[in-house]
């Protein structure tokens, strides 16, 4: 009896002492981040071309969808080196953990590519779109959430903003294909450890979605939280390299205006200016060759030290095209949009910066 209680507990401390991902990766398998789950090529089958072997650090599982094999860390050394339990539980204990993974996955999640979609990926991600879409219209809290914040209904439909209800994704992907690929994706998760037959999570669920269209098409969604809860993050984003949000409304225009937030940059787009998102304060100097038509860009930045410091930043990157803007009373631009004057208040700025003689002229 205690023979055994002792090798569980082995076991255990085993596959809590070798995170899944690392044993992988030890096997030089690259993993690469896909929502919760981690993917690579699966070597247990041949012309593994695809990222077949889908790694679950939360279970600390593996699964390879083309061949059907999974299991935990041990079975994946049993496999791998023909072992059988007691070697290969062996064979790891004589190997110290070590973060290897780390890096790597970090370098993973930078990878993935959103303006690369495969057919199948970009049919899923439009799916997607569309169900948050009309999800969007049957919840008057996400409706009343973007009211109050001043967006109007044109604005919602013309970005295509949506709700995820948390539900009817995984129910319209049940009964067809994609339950594979929206987890790829990031879009669904597993539940945990438990999830015995229980749904897939939706990885927005109870968000306002915005959506990057490129060509009508969704390549990329980031989700607002409704409420303001301290235990939710505000704002999630789908993994790997942000695209910026708006390209498409700025490329090939003499005047551009770049700004901070998600809902700064659905302000901008109320007020019909041509506006674009980093999502964040970061906008990596490679990917800004969109700009290169813009005479002028104006940096609506929030009125703090964070915007002041963006502002150094991207004047450094933009050069003496980037004028910043700087909005009072260290707001952001959907706060001023919803205060009284809030609208004139910016045009009067707008115009400043344009005449810096003292030249204004009133514009909105
Ligand atoms: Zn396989």
């Amino acid at each position: 009896m205690t023979s055994i209680t002792t090798r569980r507990h082995d076991v255990e401390r085993l596959r809590r002492e070798h995170p899944i991902a690392d044993v992988i990766a030890r096997y030089g398998i690259e993993l690469r981040q896909a929502g919760q789950a981690l993917v690579g090529r699966c070597p247990f089958h041949p012309d593994s071309d695809r990222p077949n072997l889908h790694v679950y650090p939360d279970s600390a599982r593996w699964f390879c969808y083309r061949c059907s094999t999974g299991g935990d860390a041990i079975d994946f050394v049993r496999r791998q080196e023909h072992l059988g339990f007691v070697e290969a539980c062996e064979r790891l204990m004589a190997v110290p953990a070590h973060p290897l993974t780390k890096a790597k996955v970090s370098r993973a999640r930078r990878e993935r590519r959103w303006d690369r979609l495969t057919l199948e990926e970009q049919i899923l991600m439009n799916t997607a779109c569309a169900l948050y879409q009309h999800a969007l219209w049957r919840e008057p809290r996400a409706l009343t959430y973007l009211r109050e914040r001043g967006i109007p209904d044109w604005v919602i439909r013309r970005c295509g903003l949506g709700y995820a209800d948390g539900h009817s994704l995984e129910a319209y992907l049940r009964h067809r294909s994609g339950l594979r690929t929206a987890q790829e994706l990031g879009l669904l998760r597993k539940p945990g450890q438990r999830d015995g037959g229980k749904p897939l999570a939706e990885f927005f669920s109870g968000r306002i979605v915005v959506p990057e269209i490129r060509a009508g098409q969704c390549v990329w969604l980031i989700g607002r939280d409704l409420g303001d809860s301290p235990h939710h993050p505000k704002y999630l984003a789908l993994s790997g390299e942000r695209p910026v949000l708006g390209f498409e409304r700025v490329i090939g225009q003499r005047t551009a205006f770049l700004v901070e937030g998600v809902f700064d940059y659905l302000t901008a787009i109320t007020w019909r200016l041509a506006a674009f998102s980093p999502c964040g304060t970061h906008l990596p100097a490679d990917r800004l060759g969109f700009l290169a038509r813009a005479e002028v860009i104006y940096g609506v930045l929030d009125g703090d030290m964070a915007g002041e410091a963006a502002g150094q930043r991207f004047r450094q990157q933009l050069g003496p095209r980037f004028h910043p803007l700087r909005l009072p009373d260290g707001c952001d631009l959907n706060d001023l949009a919803r205060r009284p004057g809030g609208r004139p208040a910016f045009f009067r700025l707008l115009a400043a910066a344009r005449h810096p003689q003292g030249k204004e002229n009133s514009h909105a």
